[in-house]
């Protein structure tokens, strides 16, 4: 369960903010690693590689888990392209 009004404002790879320019790296590498930043303060996270994916532990914002923070569908993703 996510609560209502938390939204990513920094980057999972590099902990700097969204704002920051450069993130292209940090995209990339987001496909192959799991985040070791909190996307919502950026705190550092406790991060652990399941045989499943990843889980991600923030002190202030609790779990984050590969699949829960997986949203959108490369498929879907193909239709917003059009
Ligand atoms: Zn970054
Ligand atoms: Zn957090």
């Amino acid at each position: 369960m996510s609560g209502a009004g938390d939204e990513a404002m920094f980057c999972g790879q590099c902990g700097l903010t969204l704002a920051e320019p450069r993130h292209e790296g940090c995209a990339l590498r987001a496909t192959l690693e799991p985040p070791r930043y909190c996307t919502f303060c950026g705190r550092r996270m406790i991060v652990q590689v399941t045989p499943t994916g990843w889980w991600a532990r923030c002190s202030r914002h609790g779990d984050l888990t590969s699949a829960g923070s997986a949203t959108s569908d490369l498929e879907l993703d193909d239709e917003a392209l059009g």
